[in-house]
């Protein structure tokens, strides 16, 4: 803690993480000589710079820009860039670490990576934000490559920013370079699925963790707090295997629709309008809208957080488990407070983790990457099938691993004992570096 001073989220994300090693590192002695908790903790670089840029009447303002490179031993640096008032070091750090780990559990060739801005892109006309973004590439272009650093969106960070970045790439390098960030439009070199694919992904994983208590969503009543892109697209899976998803939220208030939430009105008003959810209920007159309400109160059996870290916390989870909430998925990256994650874990309640429940993010973004590379592109159905996949297998190997650490249905233990071990063992062949 002293060597990162008022990094409070990075410190969660670590502790979250060591706290559950103890039986892994009992196992493999190897990794302490070798100090692997030492040298995974500290980023092998981390590049904060100047974001300089005009607004629409012609002041200037200062961003500041973040790229920790966290860590590489299983491929390039890859992770998501979030545009977020929020975003600080600690942030970015915490969300880097995260990744490595996560990474790791597609099972990709892919290290840990994380970077963004506390550029507010809330408000902001399309040329301000193209001059955001040309700015943020102007410096952070050296750092990326296919082979080096392959960043995506995130928080703030769509195709819309993807296209801007990649443009002002293409032209300070003079390559078209498709492979250097994923998340692009599917007409130039993006991958069909993607958008779709944290939130597809993370009901995957739910839909076998229920599978295991012999459920399924058929008929199932579920909260998705959020309405950006992982919301949007965990809300339609969920509808597609037959549950009802009876509430979704912003920063500002929570929509409450009891016959279901109507997705074309959502993907309208966020995806072609940038519209706040309030004006949802202009068009469902039954729908109700709780400005600056509790999402996690309304009573469901899963719930599927995905909208920002620590936004359900220890109270929250009790109320979710006190209105029959059976699984929990994590969207978002690290939405449940620890105190949270303790009342499911005593309560039985499946607990899916975001490391482990959205890498069908970052997992659709490395077949991106294999398309690029190979000058390819694959049908929607065949990377749907392919998505499936891994979110299976990621499932399976964190159930499993749990099992063998004498904790079985810990995902948590699972998940960050998988991934683990994947990095230190790499970490271990490579020598000290
Ligand atoms: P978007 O920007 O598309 O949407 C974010 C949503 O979360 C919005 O509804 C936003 O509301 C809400 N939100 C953001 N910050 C806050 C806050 N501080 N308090 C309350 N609500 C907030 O982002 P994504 O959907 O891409 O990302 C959502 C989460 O999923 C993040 O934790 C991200 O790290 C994680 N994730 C995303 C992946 C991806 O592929 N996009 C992959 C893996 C994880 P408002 O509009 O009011 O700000």
């Amino acid at each position: 803690i002293h060597r990162n001073p008022g990094e409070a989220e990075f410190h969660q994300a670590v502790r979250e993480v060591i706290d559950t090693l103890g039986p892994v590192l009992r196992k493999h002695p190897e990794f302490a000589d070798h100090k692997i908790i030492e040298r995974i903790c500290e980023p092998e670089r981390q590049i904060i710079f100047r974001v300089p840029w005009q607004d629409d009447r012609g002041e200037v303002h200062i961003n500041r820009g973040f790229r920790v490179e966290f860590n590489s031993a299983l491929g390039p640096y890859k992770g998501g860039l979030r545009f977020h008032p929020s975003v600080y070091l600690g942030i970015v750090k915490f969300l880097g670490f995260e990744q490595i780990f996560k990474n790791a559990l597609t099972g990709l060739p892919i290290g840990g990576a994380k970077g963004g801005s506390d550029f507010d892109p809330k408000g902001k006309s399309d040329d301000e934000v193209m001059r955001f973004c040309q700015s943020f590439m102007t410096e952070l272009y050296r750092h990326l490559g296919e082979y080096t650093d392959v960043p995506a969106g995130d928080i703030g960070v769509g195709a819309r920013e993807i296209g801007y970045l990649f443009g002002q790439y293409k032209r300070i390098t003079n390559r078209y370079e498709s492979g250097v960030l994923t998340g692009k439009n599917p007409q130039w070199g993006g991958a069909l699925v993607r958008r779709e694919a944290t939130g597809y992904g993370a009901v995957y994983f739910v839909d076998e963790m229920l599978k295991v208590r012999g459920q399924s969503f058929e008929g199932k009543r579920c909260v998705v707090s959020g309405s950006g892109n992982v919301a949007i697209y965990t809300i339609e899976k969920i509808q597609e295997l037959g549950g009802k998803v009876v509430a979704c939220s912003d920063s500002a208030g929570v929509i409450y629709h009891k016959d279901g939430i109507n997705l074309e009105t959502l993907k309208r008003l966020k995806e072609v309008e940038r519209e706040r959810i309030a004006g949802y209920v202009k068009e469902h007159r039954d729908a109700e809208y709780i400005a600056g309400g509790n999402i996690w109160e309304i009573p469901c059996q899963v719930a599927m957080p995905s909208a920002t870290q620590n936004e359900l916390d220890g109270e929250s989870a009790r109320q979710l488990v006190a209105n029959g909430c059976i699984a929990v998925g994590e969207g978002a990256n690290m939405p449940t407070t620890p105190e949270g994650v303790r009342v499911f874990s005593e309560a039985g309640t499946s607990y899916a983790p975001g490391k482990a429940a959205n890498a069908g993010g970052v997992a659709t973004s490395a077949l991106e990457m294999q398309q690029n590379a190979s000058r390819d592109a694959w049908t929607f159905d065949y990377t749907e099938r392919r998505l499936h996949e891994i979110m299976k297998e990621i499932h399976r190997s964190c159930y499993e691993m749990a099992e063998e650490f004498g904790s079985p249905g810990n995902y948590v233990i699972g998940a960050n004992a998988v991934g683990f071990i994947r990095v230190a063992e790499a970490m271990v062949a490579f020598g000290l570096i």
